[in-house]
């Protein structure tokens, strides 16, 4: 192939030809044709002698390493590239490549760098060169989970050469078809234009940042926001886009400084959602872990025994759902107890919680879960069960995939078996359990480690919540659909809702008590309602913390006779219990109590005694009356004789009321269950208790 000398050269230098790579062109071409053709020393030795002939030319130790690459000599390949660095410290061609060795190593973020360093230094002419290196800078976004980068990145590739296929099937791919991401992380974001009636002088500056992104100078872009923000820092929309630019460019952490920056000046609500939300996107990016909410825990183990390992698995039936995954890993779950057999009225609190996702390779046993309570009930579980077979080795915290946050807003396993409708109901409760009972009381790092509860009274954080709850929006639609309308939580919160009315109340009259707000359930006349009614207005006043709306219900429904439908009132007349409690009012507590303990005789075949008698047992030591409380707590020992628990509860207790020898009692009980069942951790724990009451 012969090349025109007046053309731009190959290599991209944005020099001419004749004045670039001609003069050895054609000796590389021909080492690399040897090459191909399985000639490696007459490969190597036609490059020797380039070099030879020119050894002050980077491009030349460029193609010498790329060569050496192919022969899989890697520090010879790397030699190279130093020499090529040295003669030429810009030189793209050397990041470019430098980039493909990390890369293939697995060594992602020193590869991105890299790469990035190569679209800064490629001449604006090497379209091809400048493709490839932006192509690559997304493939390792993808790696580090920041689809705003990946998009951008590709989209510049694609601008570069329209009609390159790789690119257009991966955005495809990754932005349309089959998007691992929600709909928010898979949206083509633009920059935000200047109010209309912004002064001129602003105008200009905000034109030529404009200006600057348009020709796809991304850090040209983001200087021109720099310097908006620097002088105006009271526009939010200059800070969206300085975000922008920086999530575009892969820097999560500046980019969610800016979006936070854009909420504080905001005052248009929908704005200023959109932006927290986006920010929310940004905290699942590589590098964000300590300030990401939906963080993962991992736990590793070495496996050090894997028969006994296998046999452990096999026998342990909370250990479910294990399936050989695409990885060739075997995936699965573990329960805190054993899946219950599906019946017909099967309830939600019957369901063992999911205490992690479990992943085995050849060597090691990974546990992983964003709730990290339940991972450390996890760990407890698998360290005292599969003792002698695992070795600890490390836990860490990682920002998970989207998908992953979706399963845990559908945190539940169900029996296999189930009836359709009663697994869609389940769900619901599930859903509904996690998004208005969890969340609202979790302190979030995302609102500066303040509950959404208390964050909808605060100006700036209420927005924040905005953003967070349209997050959760995105999330609920963008897998499959969950069966849960946000509007409900929205309106719990007192947020602006997207439909028009409450889901609670369909033309002044109410179709759903469950997605009431406080206000919806204190106009409730509490005689209209039915049992089950009431019931359910109770446990939604609950869950909005509101506890002596929550008591009036209960009032009303211990005062109604017997309902065969609903045997079982325990939960109103614990309610009752604990507000008088906290009245300071224990001798109201233990008539509730007693009156609860009869009408679960009378109706409920006593199913409830245990939980009265524990109620009791703590009301009479914090009334002052260790008598009566060590009668309770013998008469559920009898019945109960090896629950660890109450036998701590039962020493805990009597210890503080000063009863040593009771305590003692209990303690020496706990200790000869733990030994009976080889429960070392709870063994210490009652050895304690003992000394404790001997001292
Ligand atoms: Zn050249």
């Amino acid at each position: 192939m012969t090349l025109d000398p007046y053309a731009l050269c190959p290599c991209g230098s944005g020099k001419k030809f004749k004045w670039c790579c001609q003069p050895f062109y054609k000796d590389i071409d021909r080492a690399f044709t040897q090459l191909r053709n399985g000639q490696d020393d007459a490969a190597k030795k036609i490059m020797e002698q380039v070099v030879q002939d020119h050894p002050n030319t980077a491009e030349v130790w460029g193609r010498r390493a790329e060569l050496y690459w192919e022969l899989d000599q890697r520090d010879e390949a790397e030699r190279s590239l130093d020499r090529a660095l040295e003669l030429q410290p810009h030189y793209a061609t050397a990041y470019l490549l430098r980039g493909m060795l990390r890369h293939e190593e697995g060594e992602i973020p020193g590869a991105l760098l890299l790469y990035r360093k190569a679209t800064d230094y490629f001449d604006p002419s090497a379209r091809e060169q400048l493709a490839e290196a932006w192509f690559c800078v997304g493939q390792c976004e993808v790696m580090l989970n920041r689809p705003l980068a990946v998009r951008a990145a590709w989209q510049i590739a694609l601008n570069l050469q329209p009609a390159n296929e790789v690119v257009q099937n991966s955005l495809q791919k990754y932005f349309e078809t089959q998007s691992p991401y929600p709909t928010l992380a898979r949206k083509a974001w633009s920059f935000r234009s200047i109010a209309p009636d912004a002064d001129p002088q602003r105008a200009q500056a905000w034109d030529k940042a404009l200006g600057a992104a348009a020709t796809g100078k991304l850090t040209d872009a983001l200087r021109a926001f720099e310097q908006v923000t620097a002088v105006a820092p009271a526009d939010a929309d200059a800070w969206f886009n300085l975000g922008l630019c920086r999530a575009w460019l892969g820097d999560n952490a500046a980019a969610l400084e800016a979006f936070d920056q854009c909420v504080s000046a905001e005052l248009d609500d929908d704005r200023a959602g959109e932006a927290w939300a986006l920010a929310e996107i940004l905290r699942f990016g590589h590098g964000m872990e300590e300030s990401c909410d939906w963080a993962e825990r991992m736990v590793r183990y070495q496996i050090v025994d894997i028969q006994k390992l296998g046999a452990a698995l096999k026998n342990d039936r909370r250990f479910t759902d294990l399936r050989q995954m695409e990885s060739g890993a075997v995936g699965g779950v573990l329960l805190e107890r054993p899946m219950p057999a599906a019946h017909h009225n099967l309830a939600l609190f019957e369901l063992p919680k999911l205490l992690a996702y479990v992943a085995i390779t050849n060597n090691a046993l990974v546990l992983q879960n964003g709730n990290s309570e339940r991972l450390q009930q996890a760990r407890q579980l698998v360290e005292s069960s599969l003792g002698g077979a695992i070795e600890f080795r490390e836990e860490s915290l990682r920002a998970p995939e989207f998908v992953r946050t979706f399963q845990l807003l559908l945190d539940l396993r169900l029996p296999s078996g189930i009836a359709d409708d009663l697994a869609a109901k389940l769900m619901r409760e599930a859903i509904v359990q996690y998004l208005e009972e969890n969340w609202p009381r979790r302190h979030l790092r995302s609102l500066g480690m303040i509950t959404p509860l208390d964050a909808v009274g605060h100006a700036v954080l209420r927005r924040k919540v905005l953003g967070l709850v349209n997050f959760i929006d995105d999330l609920t639609h963008s897998y499959v659909p969950l069966p849960y309308n946000v509007d409900r939580l929205r309106h719990k919160l007192g947020l602006p809702m997207m439909g028009a009315e409450s889901p609670a109340v369909v033309s002044g009259k109410p179709v759903d008590i469950s997605a009431m707000n406080a206000a919806e359930l204190a106009s409730l006349n509490v005689d209209e309602l039915s049992d089950a009614d009431l019931e359910l207005a109770m446990q939604t006043g609950r869950r909005l913390d509101a506890s002596e709306l929550a008591g009036k219900f209960a009032r009303a429904l211990i005062t109604r006779p017997g309902n065969a439908q609903s045997p079982d009132r325990f939960t109103a007349f614990n309610h009752l219990i604990q507000l008088a409690l906290a009245a300071d009012q224990p001798e109201e507590a233990l008539g509730l109590v007693e009156a609860g303990m009869k009408h679960d005789c009378e109706h409920n075949e006593g199913r409830r005694r245990n939980d009265y008698d524990l109620c009791g047992a703590q009301i009479y030591l914090k009334a002052g009356q260790p008598e009566q409380a060590h009668a309770a707590f013998c008469r559920l020992v009898e019945r109960l004789p090896s629950n660890f628990d109450l036998l701590g509860k039962a020493s805990e207790g009597m210890l503080r009321a000063n009863r040593r020898a009771e305590a003692a009692e209990f303690a020496e009980k706990g200790a000869a269950a733990a030994r009976a069942k080889g429960d070392k951790d709870r063994l210490g724990y009652f050895e304690e208790l003992l000394a404790a009451a001997k001292r």
